[in-house]
Formats: structure tokens, C-alpha cells, sequence
């Protein structure tokens, strides 16, 4: 079912270590026909405390949707990518990679760790919020999400 007919905000996890994008961000996702509520991490390993509920994060809900920047203090994007995609569980939810990035290394490589589409952050912020409400709108309207498993706890080595 896609969260639309579910009635409900989509629940979003942004990781994003730039104030302005988050405050683009933010902007765009007022006012749009599903509403969104937006949880955002800072780095990476703020990230994975989110997902895996430690650190502070007991009570995290499991985000429908993860909007991930590459370029990350603490833990890099890329890394994020890896262990989200790894893991039985949170490998399900839909992962968007959202960067100022386009190389070509980093797009063949994000997919190459099962990241679910990539997109390269426009320069012109009206294209960026423009982005930013279409993802959103297209996840949320037209897509069938997984059933929400929820589970504690990293998995065991
Ligand atoms: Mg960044």
C-alpha cells in the first residue's frame, strides 16, 4: 500500500550534514498533498543510531523513506549506503540518494550497493525544491512500500 492511501505523513529519514539543503529541504515539503514528517541526521553515524534505535534514539520510528547525501562527517554516505543495504531488514526501505555529486564512480557505485534511485542536487534552488516534491510525491503517491517490520538492535556478526 503507499503511504497516500494510508492517510498518514510519510515518514522521512534525512541525512544531510548541510543547514541550507535541510532548510530546502524543509520548505519544500510544506504544504505538499501528503505531508511529511521529516526526521534529519547529521552524519552518518547519527544515521545508524536512527535506524538501529541506539544512542538516544529508543523511540525512532522506521522511516519509510531515506534521503541520503554522500558526502558525510563522521561516516560517509557511501558507507551509510553499504550497511543499510546489508541488513535483512532496512535494506527494504526505499533509499534515495540525493548529492551534489555526479560523478560517474559515485552513481555506479551507489547502485552497485542496491541504492534505489540517485539524484544529483540541482544548483537553482527553485529546481531543487521542485526535486525535492517530486521524490517526495512519487514515493508517497505511486509507490507500494514494504510492510513495516520493526526490529532492535543490530544484527549479530
Ligand atoms: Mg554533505
Amino acid at each position: 500500500m503507499n503511504i497516500r492511501s494510508m492517510g498518514r505523513p510519510a515518514q522521512i529519514l534525512l541525512v544531510e550534514d548541510s543547514p541550507q539543503d535541510v532548510q530546502l529541504i524543509e520548505n519544500a515539503l510544506t504544504g505538499t498533498v501528503v505531508r511529511s514528517t521529516l526526521y534529519v541526521a547529521r552524519d552518518g553515524v547519527e544515521a545508524l543510531d536512527f535506524l538501529y534505535r541506539e544512542g538516544g534514539y529508543a523511540n525512532a520510528p522506521r522511516p519509510d523513506l531515506i534521503l541520503l547525501d554522500l558526502n558525510l562527517p563522521r561516516k560517509d554516505g557511501r558507507e551509510v549506503l553499504a550497511v543499510i543495504k546489508a541488513d535483512e531488514e532496512l535494506k527494504r526501505i526505499p533509499l534515495i540518494v540525493f548529492t551534489v555529486s555526479n560523478s560517474e564512480e559515485d552513481i555506479i557505485k551507489a547502485y552497485d550497493l542496491h541504492a534505489n534511485c540517485y539524484i544529483t542536487k540541482p544548483v537553482d534552488p527553485d529546481s531543487f525544491i521542485a526535486h525535492v516534491r517530486s521524490i517526495q510525491d512519487f514515493w508517497s503517491s505511486w509507490v507500494e512500500l514494504p510492510p513495516n517490520r520493526r526490529r532492535n538492535g543490530r544484527r549479530k556478526p
